[in-house]
């Protein structure tokens, strides 16, 4: 394609990377020049690396290929693959690499010992899975489509019927079959955060793919129509879990804020009594312990099959489910591009209450300040 022709030799591209080699006084050898250039060659077809054992994602390989200089673009596969992970070794510290490695060999012990009950929960059949009105809103794809289908009991606290009945039932079932799996095989797994004791990660034995497809064509189009500012539009990874709540399981959970951008809370059921949501305010890092005002004051009572979406930052907590048992299906949203922004963001969030509410005392100071000024002036002009 003509339009990367000279892109290259662009200094504000991506050229940085080499100065920043030089900044600490490490010596990095020749290929510390290696880069990338700022269009992909669109035409071009990647090669395959999935049957190569690698310490990247082989799709991260595929997607990169088109991004080399042209001279490398029909080069062998292996001087492709150097340098390609040259790259990506000074974004990315060995500690990281180890732990996901790590955690790819867990995922793939359970996905090859584990017996699915469902398998037709392990992808994407919208018409089977989803309530008629939420699969007419999304393929309209309009505010208005969602709005209709939507409540917003509090500002940025959606809430809409999403689950069939016999989805639910089915993937409480496979939660189960999960369990009692792990129990019989004595399999230690991880639990979805630091604060559930019970519940399990649902990407963790096979359902990554269904989910990631739930997220791209459902929760990604509705984020990018009403969270927006926390990079609902460009939602590209996730963490897909489910919570349990009962006498014997976890009982309540602490006030907290997400590790998302945007936060998918669906309840599957069973029979149950208490466990609410409390809602109190969305708040940036800064601010997420500043006082709750009276108006951000919200409590929602799940109902089977019914979501709930809000920002990750929305602090919330769950009073404590005081019978029966309750199990919600959690998917955290996240956003690399709104992470990577954030870090160079220094002035006021938009989306933070707390950050308006300074905004807002700042305007009304210099307002007062000018006025002070103009009768200051308005009176030594009198005299
Ligand atoms: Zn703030």
């Amino acid at each position: 394609m003509s339009q990367t022709e000279g892109q290259s030799t662009n200094p504000t591209s991506n050229g940085n990377v080499n100065n920043r080699n030089e900044s600490n006084g490490v010596v990095y050898p020749s290929f510390a020049s290696h880069r990338l250039r700022l269009n992909p060659s669109v035409d071009h077809k990647s090669d395959n690396y999935e049957d190569l054992q690698l310490d990247f994602s082989p799709l991260l390989f595929s997607s990169l290929e088109r991004y080399l200089p042209p001279a490398f673009l029909n080069s062998s596969r292996d001087q492709k693959v150097n340098y390609m992970r040259e790259i990506l070794l000074r974004y990315f510290p060995e500690g990281e690499r180890t732990r996901v490695q790590k955690h790819r060999e867990y995922r793939q012990k359970i996905i090859s010992n584990y017996q699915p009950l469902h398998r037709e929960l392990y992808t994407m059949h919208a018409a089977n899975f989803f309530v008629p009105s939420f699969l007419k809103a999304i393929s309209e794809n309009t505010e208005e489509s969602y709005r209709n289908i939507m409540s917003e009991p509090s500002p940025g606290v959606l809430t809409f019927e999403m689950l069939q009945p016999r989805f639910c039932e089915m993937m409480l079932a496979e939660v189960e079959n999960f369990e009692r799996w792990v129990r019989e095989t004595k399999f230690r797994i991880m639990r979805p955060n630091t604060m559930n004791k019970f519940g399990a990660v649902l990407d963790d034995f096979g359902l990554e793919t269904m989910l990631e497809k739930l997220m791209e064509d459902f929760i990604r189009p509705i984020s990018r129509v009403f969270f927006n500012d926390v990079g609902g539009s460009t939602l590209d990874s996730h963490h897909g879990f489910v919570v349990e709540y009962g006498m014997d399981r976890d009982v309540d959970l602490g006030f907290h804020v997400d590790d998302s951008e945007v936060t998918l809370n669906v309840c599957l059921g069973k029979q149950f009594s208490g466990g609410e949501l409390f809602f109190r305010g969305v708040r940036c890092e800064k601010h997420v312990n500043t006082e709750t005002q009276p108006e951000e004051i919200f409590d929602y009572s799940h109902a089977a099959g019914r979501a709930v979406l809000h920002r990750g930052r929305h602090r919330h907590g769950a009073r404590a489910t005081t019978s029966g048992q309750r199990i919600n299906l959690l998917l955290w949203c996240r956003s690399s591009v709104f992470r990577e922004l954030r870090k160079y963001q220094k002035d006021l969030s938009s989306w933070c209450a707390e950050c308006q509410r300074e905004k807002k005392e700042r305007q009304r100071q210099a307002v007062a300040a000018t006025k002070l000024e103009l009768l200051k002036r308005e009176g030594e002009t009198a005299t």
